[in-house]
């Protein structure tokens, strides 16, 4: 069995200390937490940083001159700089902070795509999508009559990416597709993906959700024209994300919501809009949670992205192997290229009754369809169980999952 030092650069054990959360009992077991994909936990310096905000400097942004409204203003601005690094934006003003990549999505959808979407236009989507990524495209489709179409997915839940490109055409408008899957894992091949839209003259949004936490991204390198995130997938706060739009796209786009912040000057007769990235912030933002996600980055960049991966992959690695072999496993989303998520179904054994059993031994999964119905009825099943991994879980928390895993199996036979 490997240690908590599997990885050279990493120390688990360290950083697991650093995760209040994880040190409890559930159901009178240690916790194994595997429903990093619905989100991660915290480590104690975005608790922190959440704290002291509210304990030190608590107060509007932007507007205010006195020294706490001046104090919240910089940590706030430091960390759209942060962020832009994060993603390798060219500049802070391309990063907009929202609630997550939902909000993002719909932020494209309802101002680009209100724009720029056409009578009979066509809007390409993966098979692979969450709901974030498929619903407020169909809103938008039907208002404005446009049409969508979806790239198919192999058995292996890769993109069949002949498939897309026969999709491609001087109709399409939009492709909209996620960096990597929350229900599979499956690393999509999104500069491919980027360079065959842009010699449509399509856009690409990319939703980054699943991304951030184990995938470099470097939006100029890809080249995408929109990027979604959300800080809670990544060890900071729920409700706050990010996202990133090619300057000369955003500085055309209508505005999103109206409100304080996001106009220059307001009467009656006529208001005109602020600057990016303020036109597209409206009212009082998430100001504590904005300032922890650049705890949370920092966080990340301190382990080191790259060797935090190598550790999920060895995690993802062990787990599939042993969960593979369990009798009557199907694994659900095999494809080589993959974050840490591991689907899978038992049989006709409900994955609900799955993952109430493993609570009951401590071990935290996710069951169901993850917001991607579509990709579930692809493969004839109702959902799946799905473990995601972290960089602090164990090669003896899968342990404790298998031996729940093999467990049910026999008692259900
Ligand atoms: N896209 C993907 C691939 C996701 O996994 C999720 C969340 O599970 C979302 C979008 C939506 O993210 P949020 O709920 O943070 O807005």
């Amino acid at each position: 069995m490997a240690d908590l030092k599997t990885a050279p650069s990493i120390d688990i054990q360290k950083i697991r200390d650093q995760f209040p959360v994880l040190h409890q009992k559930v159901n009178g077991k240690p916790l194994a937490y595997f429903d990093n994909a619905a989100t991660t936990q915290k480590p104690q310096s975005v608790i922190n940083t959440l704290v002291d905000y509210y304990q030190g400097y608590n107060a509007n942004i932007h507007r205010g001159i006195h020294t706490l409204a001046e104090k919240a203003t910089k940590a706030y601005e430091e960390s759209r700089k942060v962020i832009q690094r994060f993603i390798n934006a060219a500049e802070g003003e391309e990063v907009i902070f929202t609630k997550g990549t939902t909000e993002g999505i719909n932020l494209v959808t309802a101002t680009y795509g209100r724009q720029n979407i056409h009578k009979g236009d066509e809007i390409i989507l993966s098979g692979l999508e969450h709901h974030s990524n498929i619903v407020p495209w169909q809103i938008v489709a039907e208002e404005k009559g446009a049409i969508i179409k979806v790239i198919p997915v192999l058995e292996d839940g890769s993109l069949d990416m002949a498939s897309y490109r026969n999709l491609l055409s001087d109709r399409t408008k939009i492709v909209a597709v996620n960096h990597a899957s929350n229900s599979l894992g499956t690393v999509n091949p999104v500069k491919e993906i980027i360079e065959l839209a842009h010699l449509a003259g399509a856009r690409v949004v990319i939703d980054g959700a699943q991304a951030s936490a184990h995938l470099d991204i470097d939006v100029q390198e890809l080249d995408c024209d929109f990027y979604a995130i959300s800080a809670h997938k990544v060890y900071g706060p729920t409700g706050t994300g990010a996202l990133y739009g090619k300057r000369e796209l955003l500085e055309a786009m209508p505005p999103y919501q109206g409100g304080g912040e996001m106009i220059k000057n307001v009467s009656f007769e006529k208001t005109t809009y602020n600057d990016i990235p303020h036109r597209f912030e409206a009212g009082t933002p998430n100001i504590a949670d904005v300032i922890a996600f650049k705890s949370a980055v920092e966080f990340v960049s301190k382990q080191g992205k790259h060797a935090m991966a190598a550790y999920e992959h060895e995690l993802l690695s062990y787990a599939t192997e042993r969960v593979g072999k369990i009798q009557d496993v199907r694994l659900i989303g095999t494809a080589r290229e993959k974050v840490s998520v591991l689907s899978f179904v038992i049989n006709d054994i409900h994955p609900f009754d799955i993952g109430q059993m493993l609570d009951a031994r401590g071990v935290a999964v996710r069951t169901g369809h993850h917001c991607t119905e579509p990709l579930m009825n692809h493969f004839g099943i109702e959902g799946t169980v799905r473990a995601s991994f972290a960089v602090y879980n164990t090669m003896e928390e899968i342990d404790s999952m298998v031996e729940g895993l093999e467990r049910i199996v026999k008692f259900m036979k």
